[in-house]
């Protein structure tokens, strides 16, 4: 948990501008502290050596807490994953692991940005209205570890207090639902008190086409294509 020494801290208010999420504060006795609620546990305070009298540091984080820490902490590797960076490898390797077979659309929506963060009530906001679509939350992500019921996009109780940097929902399902995932996120936007973005991944056709962009723009989204290609940094698992 990061912390600061009241004991050490002079005040100089130069931690205050590092923090992700402006959790740094200073009180009405002219020294900083850490707002808990607010801190994501992301470690760049104590990583950035921005105090000059060593006066922040971090305590050992329990269970659910240390969820803050696990996917806002570049440096940590997720458990379930196994991925160092926030615990997932997300869609730059379609090309290898072909998560995202023809007649299937990938899509991974970030909640959180630094300076914003993401509640996981927002996130599990998201979740069930995906959940009542029927889309396919991706097992590989970190965010099954949380689920009470994946197929309802209930998260555990326990979990909802939390807050992240940043956490990717995964999903995956049929093209033709698209409309309807369309339509739910600009419902759900207008509920969570935070930012996402959108990615939608596809397989590129024989010719050279990408469907889901005109399908996209019918339904009044701006599109800006993305493409990366593995040049054999990987193993194709399937075909
Ligand atoms: S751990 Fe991250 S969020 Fe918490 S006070 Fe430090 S910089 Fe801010
Ligand atoms: S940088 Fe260190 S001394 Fe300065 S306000 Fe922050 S904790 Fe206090």
């Amino acid at each position: 948990m990061a912390r600061i020494d009241q004991e050490k801290c002079t005040g100089c208010g130069d931690c205050i501008p590092v923090c992700t999420v402006g959790a740094i504060q200073m009180s009405g006795e002219g020294k900083a502290h850490v707002d808990l609620d607010a801190c994501v546990e992301c470690g760049v305070c104590v990583r950035s050596r921005v105090c000059p009298v060593n006066a922040i540091y971090m305590q050992k984080l329990e269970y659910p807490r240390i969820l803050r820490r696990v996917f806002s902490d570049p440096t940590m590797t997720h458990k379930l994953t196994g991925i160092p960076g926030r615990g997932t490898a997300e869609v730059k390797t379609n090309d290898v692991t072909l998560r995202y077979d023809w007649g299937y659309y990938g899509m991974c929506i970030e909640l959180g940005r630094p300076g914003v963060g993401a509640s996981l009530r927002d996130v599990e906001k998201v979740t069930r209205a995906l959940a009542e679509l029927g889309v396919e939350f991706v097992e590989e992500n970190p965010l099954m570890g949380l689920f009470e019921d994946p197929s309802r996009g209930k998260l555990k109780e326990e979990v909802l207090g939390e807050r992240v940097l940043s956490l990717i929902v995964e999903v995956k399902f049929p093209s033709e639902l698209l409309p309807k995932v369309i339509e739910t996120l600009k419902k759900v936007e207008k509920e969570v008190d935070t930012v996402f973005t959108v990615g939608l991944i596809t397989r590129i056709t024989p010719e050279g086409g990408i469907p889901a962009i005109s399908q996209l723009e019918q339904l009044g989204v701006a599109v800006r294509p993305n493409a990366k290609v593995n040049m054999g940094l990987g193993r194709v698992l399937r075909r």
